[in-house]
């Protein structure tokens, strides 16, 4: 596919879609900032102001053999192995290049002269719909007053491309998931009940695809008169959104990676009822967060 032409059509699309100026600033394609997603570098944009995005020579074409090895069969660690062999730059190490910036930095405590590839890099790459060309917040496509993407540059991948890459990675991870839950639990250790100061547990929930993490103080033969649970998906995902956030990671987040860094989460007892809301994730006012040990504040490291 010609990329130059295809940025070209996009431009048109663009256009042709802006009706008023209050649309126009939102939806014109500039891109504001922020990490350039991986396959792009960054470009004047057309109309003389501010910037766009463009596929970046060094590295669109890494996308494309990265996609070709995944429908090829190879798994993420697989293809995070070769690119690290290849001596392919992370996303944010070839940001900071594009940048004229240094390589590497501080991570877990250590100072690394480049960053390696892992499957959750992968994983976050593949998934971003950045890949069409969208302007990304949170992981979710921006999109205007009409329900269109804003697009900041030009696709690497067709629709139809990125949705039929999102369903293989599903069924892949799908199996990982169900694997990984006979082993230990991933917040063993990290989850505490805030009603005894107990280690809380994994607890399977019949006729669910979570469980709950739960105080087991009874089970200790302890009483604890405000036993915590919470449900397991939820505090997983709070966990290692706030471990990424503190440690500015993306990676794949371990056991080992929570207890090596001190991770500690104390979950309170919730109040019944709670409407409808309780339904869409935890609530965060019954969760304490820490990581480093008792008194370290992540944001002052
Ligand atoms: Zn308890």
């Amino acid at each position: 596919m010609d990329l130059a032409y295809a940025a070209e059509q996009e431009g048109h699309a663009i256009s042709n879609r802006l009706t008023d100026s209050h649309q126009a600033l939102r939806a014109a394609g500039r891109y504001g900032g922020g990490l350039v997603p991986f396959g792009y570098q960054k470009t004047p944009h057309p109309s003389g102001s501010g910037w766009c995005l463009a596929p970046d020579p060094g590295t669109a074409s890494v996308v494309r053999q990265i996609v070709e090895d995944v429908h090829a069969g190879l798994s993420l660690v697989a293809i995070a192995r070769k690119l690290n062999e290849a001596g392919v730059l992370v996303p944010r190490d070839r940001h900071a290049q594009l940048q004229g910036r240094p390589l590497g930095g501080r991570r877990h405590g250590r100072d690394f002269a480049h960053f390696r590839w892992t499957s959750g890099t992968l994983s976050k790459v593949l998934r971003s719909p950045s890949l069409m060309g969208h302007r990304v917040h949170r992981s979710q496509t921006v999109r205007d007053d009409e329900g269109a993407p804003v697009l900041i540059g030009a696709p690497l991948l067709a629709d139809g491309e990125f949705r039929a890459l999102q369903e293989l990675l599903q069924t892949r991870s799908n199996g990982t998931r169900c694997k990984r839950r006979t082993t230990t639990s991933l917040l063993t250790g990290v989850v505490h009940c805030a009603g005894c100061d107990g280690r809380m547990y994994f607890a399977v929930r019949k006729g669910y695809p979570h469980g709950d993490y739960v105080c087991r103080a009874s089970a200790r033969g302890d009483v604890c008169h405000s036993a915590a649970a919470m449900r397991s998906d939820w505090l997983e995902s709070y966990t290692v959104a706030r471990y990424r956030e503190a440690v500015a990671t993306d990676v794949e987040v371990t056991r080992k990676d929570l207890l090596g860094n001190a991770v500690r989460v104390d979950v309170s007892k919730g109040r019944s009822g709670g409407g409808p809301a309780r339904l869409t994730g935890p609530d965060t006012s019954r969760l304490t967060f820490s990581i480093g040990g008792p008194t370290a504040n992540p944001r002052d490291n």
